[in-house]
């Protein structure tokens, strides 16, 4: 039987709405061209559909369509955003702030960067999981270029003080790149009131497909931001290969979705996650980990205590979680996000992240409050059943 699924924080399936779509985009009958063939008619026609998906995309985050920037998804654009921004200078006059919780998709081009004699401050976050801006205001040098702070962490939900650290950023002269890519559809995204000179999304996180997003880079900005995959200057010159017309009407119609207004359904996801809460910590010595307000609606990482986290989700088959991050879920590591927060290494290995989208039900609510029920009452009757 297939699990239900409760880890839309790893994966979004692609909404049906955005799946018809890109399929009349790739079939000889359909608009398959190549969206720079400037000579007939199928170039053009493509070129308009990747054109459209720009809007959309610029209008999700309020950004001018000009300064939208495709990439493969949030992993490609944060290193572009991060080296972008650091070839501009010599390692010697470039230091670079980062948080903690970040993504690995920040942290590693922040310590490749390193090693070619970049200076990083790695800040960390509060017991609730927030990066203050007065811990990153602590950490600004007179060499300080880059600061790359997420706005959503994709552990925790947790969500970080983005405008007030783009104010200190437009302050100081130091430019603001912000990883959204679990923000993008949970939470409004304003490029404007966020002030930030680089923002990354990825499509599979909001019901569009795998393997594409966008990197948001300011106009009004005296950024060059220098390209990191040289080809035939797509994209003016900032990220080369031909354009994935399929890929990019997907991203455009699932911002599409988004701009019609996700108020609702994210009020839905968050009064789903509340019911699940109440049932789990019915449970009795269950937290959660993270700030209990500023996170996003459909996040819970909760921490059952006295309960191996492998062991309990050995135990819950049935439903599709994540202990930790499904991007470090591969070794046996104690979660890095958790872990800065101040979490023992028992404690995070007794969390796991469970997080509601589009198409939770409450009958998948209750399925999982009644699951967890039964295993977590299990493993504590029975802790040898337990691993660690
Ligand atoms: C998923 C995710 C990424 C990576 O995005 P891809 O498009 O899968 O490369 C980066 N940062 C955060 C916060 C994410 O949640």
């Amino acid at each position: 039987m297939r699990p239900i699924y409760f880890d839309y924080a790893a994966t979004t399936p692609v909404d049906k709405r955005v799946a018809e779509k890109m399929m009349n985009y790739l079939t000889l009958d359909g608009e398959f061209g190549n969206p720079a063939s400037r000579s007939h008619m199928l170039g053009w026609m493509a070129e308009e559909a990747v054109e459209d998906a720009r809007n959309e995309v610029a209008d999700l985050l309020h950004a001018d369509s000009r300064e939208i920037v495709w990439t493969s998804g949030a992993t490609e654009s944060n290193n572009l955003a991060i080296k972008g921004v650091a070839e501009n200078f010599a390692a010697d006059d470039c230091h670079i702030i980062t948080s903690a919780t970040e993504h690995k998709a920040v942290l590693d081009p922040v310590k490749h960067l390193q090693t070619l004699g970049y200076s990083v401050t790695v800040v960390s976050p509060g017991a609730d999981g927030v990066v203050s801006v007065d811990a990153i205001a602590a950490a600004m040098t007179d060499k300080t270029r880059l600061v790359s702070l997420m706005a959503v962490n994709n552990e925790t939900g947790v969500i970080n003080p983005i405008v007030e650290v783009g104010q200190l950023c437009q302050q100081l002269g130091v430019y603001f790149h912000v990883d959204a890519a679990q923000a993008v559809g949970k939470i409004p995204v304003d490029v404007e009131s966020w002030q930030v000179t680089l923002l990354s999304m990825s499509a599979h996180k909001f019901y569009g497909p795998k393997g594409v997003g966008a990197l948001y880079v300011r106009r009004r900005s005296p950024l060059q931001l220098k390209s990191q995959i040289h080809g035939g200057g797509h994209e003016r010159g900032m990220r080369s290969g031909t354009l994935p017309t399929h890929q990019l009407v997907g991203i455009g119609e699932a911002a599409k979705l988004l701009n019609a207004g996700f108020t609702e359904e994210a009020e839905r996801i968050g009064l789903l996650r509340d019911r699940l809460w109440q049932g789990l910590s019915a449970l009795g010595d269950v937290t959660i980990n993270g700030h209990p307000t500023l996170r996003t609606p459909g996040h819970l990482n909760v921490c059952f205590h006295g309960v191996d986290g492998e062991a309990l989700m050995m135990a819950v088959r049935n439903l599709a979680i994540s202990s930790g991050s499904a991007c470090t879920s591969a070794t046996v590591e104690p979660s890095f996000v958790l872990k800065a927060m101040g979490l023992s290494d028992s404690q995070a290995h007794s969390s796991l992240r469970i997080s509601l989208g589009r198409y939770s039900t409450e009958e998948d609510i209750d399925m999982a409050i009644s699951s967890f029920r039964d295993a977590v009452s299990g493993l504590r009757a029975n802790p040898e059943q337990q691993q660690g």
